[in-house]
């Protein structure tokens, strides 16, 4: 078994990310999602402890009072989100790679503890097809578009702080680009340390017989 890892997928709303994290996981064995907790209301067809932990505000800052979170932010100046830190440190003990779907800020707070991890921001090339698919999700004035539009302009500029750089333009192709990802940093001799120790005591074993 590999060694498990924290991997981050970021970049602004409607660039796709959840799509991509899940297609991650349903394409490569030992990738978990983590469930975030959030304040924000369920969309239609959203189930609790499935796509979200759907939680009061009050729920959510006792929670961050109990140390709960690796992270939390308010996202677009509006609802709360937070990734449960037991499920991603038993996960990646247990050989997991844990992928987060999170936003710049949680990003940033995940880098300031410290705690090793790989990361790609993803975007589609075309601000106008970023619009559409902001849209897409939920219904919004021009005033509220625009407000998005100039967080994603600002989540951009982070990007030189990432791993890797993921363009979402083919849905396939962005896939295809993730999974090499995963599958190389699965590679790194940094992350072989059981299946060494496992090949160096057959070695033993066999010099020894
Ligand atoms: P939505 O409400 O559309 O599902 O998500 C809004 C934004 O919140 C997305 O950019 C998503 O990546 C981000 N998000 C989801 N979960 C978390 C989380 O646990 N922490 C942070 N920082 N952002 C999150």
């Amino acid at each position: 078994m590999d060694d498990g890892f924290l991997f981050i997928i970021s970049g602004p709303s409607g660039a796709g990310k959840g799509t991509l994290a899940k297609r991650l996981a349903e394409g490569l064995d030992d990738v978990v999602l983590s469930i975030s907790c959030t304040t924000r209301q369920p969309r239609p067809g959203e189930i609790d402890g499935e796509h979200y932990f759907f939680l009061s505000d009050d729920a959510f800052v006792k929670r961050i009072e109990a140390g709960d979170f690796l992270e939390c932010a308010e996202v677009h100046k509006k609802h709360k989100y937070g990734t449960p830190e037991p499920f991603v440190k038993e996960n990646i003990q247990a050989g997991k790679v844990v992928v987060l779907e999170i936003d710049v800020q949680g990003f940033r707070e995940v880098m300031d503890t410290g705690v090793e991890m790989v990361s790609v921001f993803i975007t589609p090339s075309d601000t106008e097809e970023l619009k559409r698919r902001i849209l897409s999700r939920a219904p919004m004035d021009d005033e509220e578009l625009e407000r998005r539009m100039l967080i994603a302009n600002e989540e951009f500029s982070y990007l030189p702080l990432f791993n890797y750089f993921i363009v979402n333009d083919d849905l396939d192709e962005a896939v295809a680009n993730i999974i090499s990802v995963v599958r190389a940093e699965r590679a790194k001799v940094s992350r072989k340390n059981r299946e060494i120790k496992k090949i160096i005591q057959l070695r033993g074993k066999e010099s020894n017989a």
